[in-house]
């Protein structure tokens, strides 16, 4: 019962309620223009250790802060109130699997798209199981979408705001309606940007390659841990420009995200990946992302927060 979507409980404006009493009216910015930034937080339950870790929880807020400021969204609770909130929201539902807790600051009130405020909170965990003790990771079928990547010169991804997804939008629908899982975006110089709502790393010879942060990509948190904990496994780690027609002829491939993990590319417009298995560097990675998020990793333990 207590996993019931409509049991959940959220932090919404300073209080704990039922999901279902938490209301925005239509006409507040954010409802109608998507005026908002958030963090989607990953928490991983520890079965031996009965304790739930948030993952790189300051990193989170940080990006936050950033997004907030860059769009001018002036915010009157800290850092140290994003994480009591967080911890209190888990709590009241005691939840014991793993989450993606949704922290938003959005423009409430009954304002326009330039409206300074109110800017208010809502933190709400959404339950997503526990991890397999198998590997079972499925790979997806990836188009390149006809749609560029926004870029800094006009929405900048760098910003985690509602508005961005909307381009997300177009890319994943047109991917679905053509039979693919999803896709990836060139960003508007043509190169390989990143996913709707992930990062893209290619394997070649051995190297594990990613676009630049400043080749159109949100700066991704799973992006940068993979970066650490490839080069941690002595892995050539090289962030560069990556052309469309490398795509085609990588021996691996996968999109990573705080939701996705680290997800197996398996074709990329119809072009098989390596041997259409995981590839065996995407597998090792994920399984040591799995053992960093769930703090069984000595080694990157400051990256993750008990909840209990
Ligand atoms: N790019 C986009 C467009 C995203 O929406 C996400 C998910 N937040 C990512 C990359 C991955 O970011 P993170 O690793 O911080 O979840």
């Amino acid at each position: 019962m207590k996993y019931d979507v409509a049991n959940r409980r959220i932090w919404f404006k300073g209080k704990i309620l039922n999901v279902n009493d938490a209301k925005v009216n239509i006409l507040a910015p954010t409802s109608q223009f998507g005026l908002n930034v958030f963090e989607g937080i990953p928490c991983y339950w520890n079965d031996e250790e009965k304790q739930l870790y948030a993952f790189r929880l300051e990193d989170h807020y940080n990006r936050l802060i950033r997004s907030a400021k860059l769009i001018q969204l002036d915010c009157k609770y800290t850092k140290e109130d994003f994480k009591k909130a967080l911890i209190d929201v888990i709590k009241a539902n005691e939840y014991d699997e793993n989450l993606s807790v949704r922290q938003t600051l959005f423009v409430d009130g009954f304002g326009s798209w330039g409206s300074e405020g109110p800017v208010e909170m809502f933190v709400a965990p959404i339950s997503r199981g526990r991890t397999s003790t198998e590997y079972n990771k499925k790979g997806l079928n990836v188009c390149v979408t006809s749609w560029r990547r926004i870029s800094d010169e006009n929405l900048s991804p760098r910003i985690k705001c509602g508005a961005n997804y909307i381009n997300s939008r177009v890319g994943q629908r047109e991917a679905l309606r053509n039979g693919y899982d999803t896709c990836l975006f060139l960003n508007e110089a043509g190169k390989v940007a990143e996913g709707p709502g992930s990062c893209f790393f290619i394997i070649k010879d051995g190297a594990v390659i990613t676009p630049m942060l400043t080749d159109s990509v949100l700066e991704s948190i799973t992006r940068d841990t993979v970066i650490l904990l490839a080069k941690d496994k002595g892995y050539k780690v090289v962030e560069r420009t990556i052309d469309r027609t490398e795509l085609y002829t990588c021996d691996e491939a996968f999109l990573c995200g705080s939701a996705m993990e680290i997800t197996p590319v398996l074709s990329i417009d119809k072009y098989i990946i390596g041997t259409e298995d995981t590839g065996v560097i995407t597998k090792d990675l994920h399984l040591a992302y799995l053992d960093a998020v769930r703090g069984k990793s000595e080694e990157f333990k400051d990256w993750v927060t008990p909840i209990y």
